[in-house]
């Protein structure tokens, strides 16, 4: 059971080293390797979002650490299968497809099936999550609350930014499905890149002083709301050297994780280390499904 100033946290990684325009399977394994060390050095949890190419290039480290506790699920690029956009260009039986032969691949080479799913680039529309929650999916984090990039096929403007049921009809809103949706955690008050994106707490976005401001104003704006389960979601990608102490994104990781812990006592909150699969565990039990506890859409 939480009470109002537990606030969960996760950290995520999104793996895609294999991608066409990174293509360095070497750096991937490294970065996955250095991030999950740093990251539970602090204490925290990880969860991995995996591309099939990368489950495939690196299986053996990516078994070992769900052996050790780090959530792997899976993250979907079409472009990287074949196709030719965004996963939000494609109506159902297109995405239900495209997920089922990259469940396929992800479980041949890894020997277990994906419970949580990132589709890249946060692409969605309104088949996304009932095409997940059909898949067998407890979890996803599919959505950037305030994102307006529709060449990316990725609009969320007015979507829920609190952990909720995702909904059978539309994207931006919340209740009904047997699918726990765990956004990532954005400020739609500082839209970059010409408006399009919100500022979030992707690693490499900013320095650690940034990154600061942005830990602060959502621990504090978290602790407020009425929400039963909360949760802060960060990520990163696993094309920086997270394994060299002297990188960049490297020092910047480790400043956030000090950082949360100065701000949690700041704010009197108890940061929980949480994976997606448990945020989205929490929140089944705190507001079980079909109990007449719909999550608010903000
Ligand atoms: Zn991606």
């Amino acid at each position: 059971m939480t009470d109002s100033s537990d606030i969960h946290i996760c950290w995520t990684l999104d793996c895609e080293a294999t991608q066409r325009a990174v293509a360095d399977v070497d750096l991937g394994q490294r970065a996955v390797q250095g991030f999950v060390d740093t990251v539970t050095a602090a204490g925290m949890r990880v969860t991995l979002f995996v591309l099939p190419g990368d489950a495939r290039a690196y299986p053996r480290l990516l078994r070992n650490l769900a052996g050790q506790g780090v959530e792997v699920g899976l993250h979907f690029h079409p472009q990287e299968e074949g196709h030719a956009d965004y996963c939000g260009a494609y109506a159902a039986d297109e995405q239900r497809q495209m997920y089922a032969a990259a469940i396929r691949q992800f479980a041949d080479a890894l020997g277990f099936q994906p419970r949580a799913f990132r589709t890249g680039s946060c692409s969605a529309n309104d088949s996304t999550f009932p095409v997940t929650a059909a898949l067998g999916f407890d979890s996803c984090s599919h959505s950037m609350p305030g994102r307006n990039m529709a060449g990316l096929r990725s609009s969320w403007t007015g979507a829920p930014a609190c952990v909720h049921y995702a909904h059978a009809a539309n994207r931006l809103l919340a209740g009904g499905l047997d699918l726990v949706e765990v956004p990532l955690t954005t400020d739609t008050d500082t839209m970059l890149w010409s408006g399009g994106h919100p500022q979030d707490l992707r690693v490499e976005l900013f320095d650690a002083k940034q990154q600061r401001y942005l830990l602060d104003k959502v621990i504090g704006r978290e602790k407020a709301t009425a929400q039963p389960v909360k949760a802060i979601v960060a990520l990163s990608h696993n094309t920086f050297a997270y394994d060299k102490r002297g990188d960049f994104r490297r020092q910047t990781l480790e400043q956030m994780l000090t950082d949360c812990t100065a701000l949690a006592d700041k704010h009197q909150v108890t940061l929980r280390p949480a994976t997606i699969g448990d945020v989205a565990k929490a929140h089944r039990q705190a507001m079980p499904l079909g109990a007449g506890s719909k999550s608010p859409s903000t």
